[in-house]
């Protein structure tokens, strides 16, 4: 093979001894559990469905239990039907991890991002398989780490890991589709973390089992109901205060400003990227107001060189990615503010100094 036609080769994820390891604890597995981070998202929900539909491929018991819902604009994600909620059926889901043989943990790498459903899985005897592309958390929570915080989303990863598996020929259109959805929610539709050619070579592997990448962008983004549109446009034009001289900005979600908008879940993600379109606008913090506990949810974005994840360690409790990242605040919202603004004034000259 010369060198351009190895250009075009999906590069191996796994070095030999680590596939072999992977393969020989699935081997020794028959009643899987498939989890993710609570307030799962596109790429939480596609990643599980699709290594669930693998592993049930294999002859496997997998069954999917999320810690909390996912969106609507993600229920129409095929073996959406399938899926257990931790908060709905808690028991359902306690028996079903007392019974499995391995739990399966993707898109987070800290069991507390689990919510009420970490002590459960905590205290399953089970050995944990870790397929995520955050980088930090508790790794030694888990017995097997496919860790690689390099990637795009951890749909990239299950691509890879399922290709290298031998899955790709069996592989059917409704589990690209999920694998396709997590790619382009979590690069915002090919927008950031999506300059790795490889990348590209994933996509085409998943356009090859002719996944409708129109539909599937519709159904994510242009599905907005009106309550979401007037909260957003009101958000942004009466709760959004700049700081640090236009690089930073600070916005609040109130569960008044919730209830007034008759807001949905998922209704304000992706809310906390809009500052990021002004001019000069480097961080953009968004403080919501939990519906279930008494916290203060804080989302941290930023562009152009801002780390995140140092300011969510630091000031919110939390942790992430370089440019996204998010914590959680436990008093009221007008002190949240506060903090807010004291995390943007600690970081004041280096905001300036980014280009
Ligand atoms: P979001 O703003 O979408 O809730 O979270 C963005 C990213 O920040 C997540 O992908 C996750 O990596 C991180 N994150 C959000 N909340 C928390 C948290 O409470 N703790 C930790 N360690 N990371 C968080
Ligand atoms: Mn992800």
């Amino acid at each position: 093979m010369n060198k351009n036609q190895q250009l075009f080769q999906l590069p191996e994820l796994l070095p030999a001894p680590e596939l072999l390891k992977l393969m020989q604890m699935l081997r020794e597995a028959q009643r899987i559990v498939i989890t993710a981070h609570h307030g799962p998202d596109g790429d939480a929900v596609g990643s599980t469905l699709a290594w669930a539909a693998y592993l049930r491929h294999l002859g496997k018991d997998a069954t999917v239990a999320l810690p909390s819902w996912h969106p609507d604009f993600l229920r129409w994600m095929p073996g959406n039907k399938d899926i257990i909620i931790y908060r709905d059926k808690p028991e359902e889901v306690k028996a079903l991890l007392k019974s499995a043989d391995l739990v399966c943990c993707l898109d987070f790498n800290d069991l507390s991002r689990l919510n009420a459903m970490a002590e459960v899985v905590e205290q399953c005897k089970a050995p944990r398989l870790l397929i995520d592309h955050h980088s930090g958390g508790k790794l030694e929570q888990f017995s097997l780490l496919v860790s690689h915080p390099e990637m795009s989303s951890t749909c990239e990863l299950v691509l890879r890991l399922l290709y290298q598996l031998g899955a790709y020929d069996d592989m059917t259109r409704s589990t690209a589709a999920c694998l396709y959805t997590g790619i382009m929610t979590d690069t915002g539709n090919f927008a950031y973390s999506s300059s790795d050619p490889v990348l590209y070579l994933c996509v085409s592997l998943l356009m090859r089992k002719h996944v409708d990448k129109e539909s599937i962008y519709k159904k994510v983004y242009h599905n907005w109901s009106r309550g979401k549109f007037t909260l957003w446009n009101d958000v942004l034009s009466d709760c959004l205060s700049f700081h640090a001289n236009g690089h930073a900005s600070i916005f609040t979600l109130t569960r008044q400003m919730m209830k007034s908008h008759k807001f949905m879940r998922g209704d304000a993600e992706g809310l906390v990227n809009e500052p990021l379109k002004i001019r000069g606008m480097k961080v953009s913090i968004a403080l919501r107001e939990d519906t279930d506990e008494d916290v203060v949810r804080v989302s941290i974005r930023s562009t152009g060189g801002f780390h995140c994840r140092e300011m969510a360690e630091r000031f919110f409790n939390g942790g992430g990615h370089d440019d996204a990242a998010g914590g959680k605040l436990p008093f009221p919202i007008e002190e949240a503010v506060v903090t807010a603004a004291k995390a943007i004034e600690a970081y004041a000259e280096e905001l300036k100094s980014i280009s």
